[in-house]
């Protein structure tokens, strides 16, 4: 049988699902130019702007002319150079854990960590609405795959009851398609009382939130105890490319003789290490970005509200609209685009059947106006969208 990859791509288009990818035409930043046309966008996750900034840039650019391009082997060959090991020394130092280790992506990261940590025999249990890549992870990892309710401490207490092996817990700091934050104080107390391990990505919660950036970590005050594997990337608030994993020097020690993603793969170019330095060392003392940023939300939140619109429970950059319907978030998005606002809409499998939504988020590059000019649109968009309906 010949693969029928025309009929797939007809059935995805059909059910309102088929992914098109927006030509950027310019760095990231709120007023970009998408497949020729101008727009003002919410859909990044360069959540304090950094992506772009002159002095992030100009570390880039000294780290090549040092370093030159490639990191040229895996990092046990001969591919960890002196910026990687900077860099995880400053990342341990601002994660306050013992040591750091440092991928190219956060895919990675995720799937090297589980898989090293748990096998056959184990147990790995995952709140259901987690990143595709802890998902991935845990099914990779071939341990025993459960996944709890949302945030739910209660649903978790009663697999892990049954589990088997090592034990596992694995959750988003922040989750990625609503904002809302995992209620880790609740589920590490149950993974601990159960002598199970809580792994967290916190993905979106480095950068914005705690005092000086420290995710969720720093936003409850996490030990190395409560959350042993500590998970953070860097092509989101950090505005590089990257992740790293922070833990005991144990953990760090299993995953550089353990994680096949860490180990059979090239290390990321050493200059982008140097960039990510320079963006630590402004994300961790710019705390204005922050202060910025949640006035924006604020501005964003009261605006929506008045609208009628149908926010979700954050407080963080990440402030979907609940729109349900994939082609009802399709033409709210296309309305919107008309108006020359770009807000992408996230549809299944991406996120839960029937709760299809338009992701909007902020970064302290926006600036009020560019606000209330998202307001505004959203405005007549919906109002042309109630409209359509009702005819
Ligand atoms: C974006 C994201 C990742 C993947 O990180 P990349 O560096 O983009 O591969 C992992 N986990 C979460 C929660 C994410 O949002």
């Amino acid at each position: 049988m010949p693969f029928d990859l025309s009929s797939r791509l007809a059935e995805r288009r059909a059910a309102h699902l088929y992914r098109q990818r927006p030509l950027l035409e310019g760095p990231q930043g709120p007023e970009v130019i998408v497949d020729g046309q101008p727009l003002l966008a919410f859909c990044n996750n360069d959540y304090l702007g950094l992506a772009n900034h002159p002095e992030v840039i100009a570390a880039l650019q000294t780290g090549t002319k040092r370093w030159g391009v490639g990191g040229g082997a895996s990092h046990l060959v001969i591919g960890h150079s002196g910026p990687h090991h900077a860099l995880e020394e400053a990342l341990a130092a601002f994660t306050g854990r013992p040591r750091a280790l440092l991928f190219s992506t956060g895919y990675m990261a995720n799937l090297a960590a589980v898989t090293a940590l748990v096998g056959r025999g184990d147990t790995v249990l995952e709140d259901r609405l987690n990143h595709a890549s802890l998902l991935d992870a845990g099914l990779l990892s071939g341990a025993r795959f459960s996944r709890y309710l949302h945030n739910d401490p209660a649903s978790l207490a009663s697999r892990l009851d049954k589990a088997e092996g090592n034990t596992l817990v694995v959750t988003d700091g922040v989750f990625s398609m609503d904002g809302n934050l995992a209620d880790i104080p609740a589920l590490a107390q149950v993974a601990r009382s159960k002598g199970a391990w809580l792994m967290v990505d916190d993905a979106h919660g480095f950068g914005p939130l705690g005092l000086k950036g420290g995710g969720v970590a720093e936003h409850f005050g996490l030990s190395l105890d409560d959350a042993p594997v500590l998970v953070g990337t860097l092509g989101k608030a950090f505005g590089t490319a990257g992740a790293f994993v922070a833990g005991s020097d144990e953990l760090i020690e299993t995953l550089i003789q353990f994680a096949r993603p860490y180990i059979y793969t090239t290390s990321q170019p050493p200059a982008v290490a140097c960039a990510t330095l320079k963006a630590l060392e402004l994300l961790e003392a710019e705390s204005w970005r922050r202060d910025h940023l949640n006035a924006l939300i604020q501005r964003f939140r009261s605006g929506a509200q008045a609208l009628g619109l149908s926010l979700m429970d954050s407080f963080t950059p990440i402030q979907p609209i609940l729109v349900g319907s994939s082609d009802r978030a399709l033409a709210f998005s296309a309305a919107l685009k008309r108006h020359g606002v770009l807000v992408t809409a996230i549809r299944p499998p991406t996120v839960p059947n029937n709760s299809a939504r338009l992701r909007v988020t902020l970064s302290a590059a926006h600036s009020e106006q560019h606000v209330d000019r998202l307001l505004a649109a959203l405005a007549e968009a919906w109002s042309e969208l109630k409209g359509t309906e009702h005819a």
